[in-house]
């Protein structure tokens, strides 16, 4: 079996081509679909492996999460393949909750008024990244919105995907890790509750904004230490909720993580041996210091490390794989990235 990897330089979010090829079989497979402005981006990237393999679409199109980084140009590119997509796999955690915050479309910034956020804002931010990052998430929520709302109305087959779940034909090829339905079941709460999830948002954007002034705790020459040292943010329930994949070729183990935290490494059935010894690892959540840990990456081990990212990526992450002799690539230093195995 062949593998190869397409991973565009689309800043800080995820779009993942990756082709599969057995004797005379292909399988193309699209893990996100970057922010909105990037989708004909990946539709550039998609369409001569699309024409080099006989196919009019992507078979298989998953969805990690609904952060606008990685669901925002999957409505345009569901809508450019239309019904030659195989399969689309999403959670769609709040559907109802959805539109109804969409249709009063000013469920958000009512919020925006309650005690509890704005004794957060008060705590933690300046009033412009309030507004900035109170954007992301009313983005994120028409991104996920609107591609739910496309989906209803195709015949794309549609599957909420938990662990276990592998693709037909491609049993043991392709396969779900995490999230497990019963961890998956945990997060609903939050991931119902907007309100919650603001309140998340402002807590991890302060933390996130904060410690650039704290790169002095950097310990010169430990990057793995000063990655284990330095505090780390709560992960959003959105990120913890990220599909994470496994792809075996040829018994080498090839980790696709979305933005998924530390936790929801812990709770995948069967940790640590179900995440032992990566060939390829996709570095969650772009590099971010708050989704890794050498305790994960000592696990792990991977050969060949990829971050999709730019401003998310802290170095000691990068230079913590590095130390550990881990051959990493990022589309901030490298654009473009690709793999090929074997
Ligand atoms: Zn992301």
């Amino acid at each position: 079996m062949e593998i190869k990897i397409e991973m565009p330089n689309i800043g800080d979010g995820d779009a993942i081509i990756v082709h599969l090829k057995r004797g005379l079989e292909d399988l193309v497979v699209l893990i996100d679909g970057g922010n909105a402005k990037d989708a004909d981006k990946v539709i550039q990237k998609l369409d001569p492996i699309l024409t080099k393999t006989g196919k009019s679409g992507p078979d298989l199109v998953i969805c990690t999460h609904y952060d606008s980084d990685h669901i925002g140009g999957l409505k345009k590119i569901a809508q450019h393949y239309q019904n030659k997509i195989g399969t689309v796999w999403v959670h769609k955690p709040n559907i109802e909750d959805l539109q109804k915050t969409i249709s009063t479309s000013n469920d958000l910034l009512q919020h925006r008024k309650s005690e509890e956020v704005n004794a957060l804002k008060q705590l933690f931010l300046l009033e412009e990244n309030y507004s900035s990052f109170q954007n992301v998430l009313l983005e994120s929520y028409n991104d996920m919105a609107e591609f739910v709302d496309f989906l209803i109305n195709t015949s794309i087959p549609t599957i909420e995907p938990f662990t276990g779940c592998q693709y037909p034909g491609w049993e043991e090829v392709i396969m779900v890790l995490g999230p497990s339905e019963s961890f998956y079941k945990t997060l609903l709460p939050n991931l119902k509750n907007s309100k919650s999830q603001i309140g998340e948002q402002l807590l991890y954007e302060s933390f996130v904004n904060k410690p650039r002034g704290m790169k002095t705790l950097m310990m010169m020459g430990f990057p793995c230490q000063t990655l284990d040292k330095t505090p780390k943010a709560q992960v959003t329930t959105v990120n913890q909720s990220s599909i994470i994949i496994s792809i075996v070729v040829n018994r080498n183990k090839f980790l696709f993580t979305g933005d998924a935290a530390i936790n929801s490494f812990k709770e995948i059935p069967g940790y640590p041996d179900t995440i032992k010894d990566i060939f390829w690892l996709k570095v969650a959540h772009h590099g971010s210091r708050n989704n890794s840990s050498s305790e994960l990456f000592n696990i792990m081990r991977p050969k060949y490390a990829f971050v999709s990212g730019d401003r998310h990526i802290d170095q000691e992450v990068i230079d913590c794989l590095k130390e550990k002799s881990v051959n990493v690539k990022t589309t901030r230093d490298d654009n473009d990235l690709s793999f090929k195995y074997p």
